[in-house]
């Protein structure tokens, strides 16, 4: 696929809207800015993969991991899996152009009904028609999809197995993943999953529906610039009411003559860097003098997630990613995730949880017996273990991802320039004794023994870590309960109560007020759907006409983005290809199946 991404040489010092981040929140607002005809930026710290070059082997993932703490500090600082170190628990987020949307499972899941009732949530959104709206557009950009073979999956049928343990059948789950060949609707053509497993490590088939095959060629499509290597430190007002914000740039830009500052201008800042990100670009901006809410930091939660394995089970689980070219021939893993048991609990949400079965992409596959053997290390050729991690006793390994509610009391600081996460007492959280006896029961049921935590004995300890960080920048009423509104506007403490910064919003799982008991990412992109929905309506852009203010290709004159071409390049890769013009049938093809890429964005809007 032709790079979305232009060199930072070419960024200019001002435009009309900059998001920073690429997440599904910066994918959700650079779409839609741009198709409102805003000149936009998009900054992103990490780095862009392309298809086809997401670790293969795990001297690739060792290079793609950076790991910081209190006293660590160790990897590329744009390397693609971002591991935090806490004293009291560790994160895992991804970084890189697409965000978490790279290395995640793809579980796209809404929350019980009774989330949205909680009071921490403002009135104005559980009832807004928007909100549905919003899930309505997520789900029709990112288009989870079940397996349709999802119970002849080896990992979901040990799940069936050992769900005996709890009395509840498991159900195929909804992914990000297509699972035919398809035109996506930002027009660009995936190819078929090709069920390898290895969707936590990157997809190098390009079947997973990331925020970089969908969101965001579609804002390059209308107009946007997107910019790699870019980490915004913080921002400021300027006297013209306009926004500065200042970035650094990273190691391995592809502009070696660039100050490693810089600083663009615009009237429209969403900062979308992540629950970790936004949350500390905003610390660092109060401290240089902009107000915002004391709540800044405050509620965060790990969204009751936890990664944990059963080890020695009867049955064959075959849950260990193959990757693509697969290493293994004619084997069948299935998406990262297959099924799931829903374990609903009416009288008291807390309680309800979800455990999924998963696969350990294949470029972990030599790691493992370092991890689960306990003379691993003395084993030495790891590669010719390989094999046996496919077919002796790492077949039965089971991996359980588990989600459901935690009390949301960690809080975000800054220490050193650096967000720090700081819960004390977070092992203690309930949530944790409650997956830990259901996934105890599975594990007991399929005749193996419960891992909780193989890398208790290294650098990572016995603390807690999560993979859905939440909260830091609440949606709260006024600046006294949250930090932005239910519109994502950030709170000016200072002015009236209700008062919010002009043309400043945060769009991300930092606005998260609460635990949702599911993972997160479809309901961060439909709530960021929801707040563009109403920027949208509060700067009369219904009126705008967007395709009229930003030609993009779609218009008649401009080079039209055309169905991909799947080619297979020798055996080793599988790209996707994005082209300027195209031959007449597949470019027909296209055009009927792409019908809806120019659909308006909100109910009412024009293009
Ligand atoms: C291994 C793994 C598996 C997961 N599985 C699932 C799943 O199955 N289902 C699910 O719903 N969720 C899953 N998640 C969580 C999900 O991916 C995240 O909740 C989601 O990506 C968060 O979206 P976001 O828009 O808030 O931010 P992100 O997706 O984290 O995007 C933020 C972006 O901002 C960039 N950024 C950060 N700081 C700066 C800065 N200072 N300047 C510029 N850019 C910056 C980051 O590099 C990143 O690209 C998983 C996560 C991981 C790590
Ligand atoms: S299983 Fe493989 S091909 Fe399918 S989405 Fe995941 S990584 Fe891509």
């Amino acid at each position: 696929m032709q790079p979305l991404a232009s060199s930072l040489r070419l960024i200019r010092s001002d435009y009309d809207a900059v998001v920073i981040g690429s997440g599904y929140g910066g994918g959700v607002a650079a779409a839609r800015l741009a198709r409102a005809g805003k000149r936009v930026a998009v900054l992103e710290r990490g780095r862009e993969i392309c298809v086809g070059d997401f670790p293969r082997r795990f001297s690739d993932l060792s290079h793609d991991l950076q790991l910081s703490g209190r006293q660590t500090q160790l990897g590329s600082p744009t390397g693609l899996y971002d591991v935090r170190l806490g004293e009291d628990m560790h994160v895992l987020v991804g970084c890189g152009l697409g965000g978490g949307s790279l290395i995640n499972a793809g579980v796209a899941l809404r929350p019980d009904a009774r989330v949205f009732k909680d009071p921490a949530w403002p009135s104005e959104l559980a009832g807004d028609p928007l909100l549905e709206e919003g899930y309505r557009e997520a789900w029709r950009w990112l288009r989870p999809a079940r397996d349709p073979r999802a119970h002849e999956r080896s990992k979901l049928k040990a799940l069936s197995a050992a769900s005996v343990a709890l009395g509840v059948e498991p159900v195929a789950a909804p992914v990000t993943v297509s699972f035919v060949d398809c035109l996506n609707p930002a027009g660009i053509a995936q190819p078929a999953c090709t069920l390898c497993g290895d969707c936590c490590g990157g997809c190098n088939v390009g079947a997973k529906n990331t925020v970089t095959l969908t969101y965001l060629p579609d804002a390059l499509r209308h107009g946007a610039e997107i910019f790699t290597h870019a980490k915004v430190h913080h921002l400021a007002a300027d006297d013209s009411g306009r926004w500065r914000i200042h970035f650094q740039v990273q190691p391995g830009a592809d502009a070696a003559s660039l100050d490693a500052v810089g600083s663009v201008s615009a009237a429209l800042v969403v900062l979308a860097a992540g629950t970790l990100g936004s949350t500390e670009i905003l610390l660092r901006s109060r401290q240089r003098g902009l107000a915002l809410s004391d709540r800044l930091g405050h509620r965060f939660s790990a969204n009751g997630d936890i990664i944990a394995f059963g080890w020695g089970g009867k049955l064959p689980v075959a849950g260990i990613g193959v990757g693509y070219p697969p290493k293994v021939q004619d084997a069948v893993v299935g998406a990262a995730v297959s099924g799931q048991i829903e374990l609903v609990d009416v009288g008291n949400l807390a309680n309800s949880l979800t455990v999924q079965e998963g696969a350990l992409p294949s470029a972990m596959a030599p790691i493992l017996p370092v991890l689960f053997l306990p003379n691993g290390r003395l084993l030495g050729a790891l590669k010719s273990l390989i094999s046996g991690v496919y077919k002796g006793p790492f077949a039965g390994l089971q991996t359980f991802f588990a989600v459901s509610h935690d009390s949301a009391a960690g809080q975000l600081t800054l220490e050193a320039d650096r967000v720090v996460l700081r819960w004390p007492g977070a092992s203690d959280e309930g949530v944790y004794r409650r997956l830990d006896a259901a996934l105890e029961a599975l594990v007991r049921q399929a005749g193996g023994t419960y891992v909780k935590n193989p890398l208790a004995g290294t650098v990572m300890g016995h603390q807690p870590a999560t993979a859905h960080p939440l909260g830091g920048c609440g949606i709260g009423r006024d600046h006294r309960d949250g930090v932005v509104n239910h519109k994502g506007q950030v709170f000016a403490p200072g002015a009236g109560t209700g008062d919010v910064h002009a043309g400043l919003y945060v769009m991300d799982g930092s606005i998260m007020p609460r635990s949702l008991g599911v993972n997160p990412l479809l309901t961060i992109t439909a709530l960021a759907e929801r707040a563009m929905a109403h920027m949208a309506g509060d700067y009369g852009w219904r009126d705008a006409g967007a395709a009229a203010a930003n030609p993009g290709p779609g218009a008649a004159t401009a080079a039209r983005w055309t169905a991909a071409r799947i080619a297979a390049l020798g055996s080793a890769s599988h790209h996707i290809q994005i082209e300027h013009g195209a031959d007449g049938a597949r470019d027909d093809e296209a055009r009927q199946e792409t019908a809806d890429v120019g659909a308006p964005l909100f109910r009412g809007q024009r293009r």
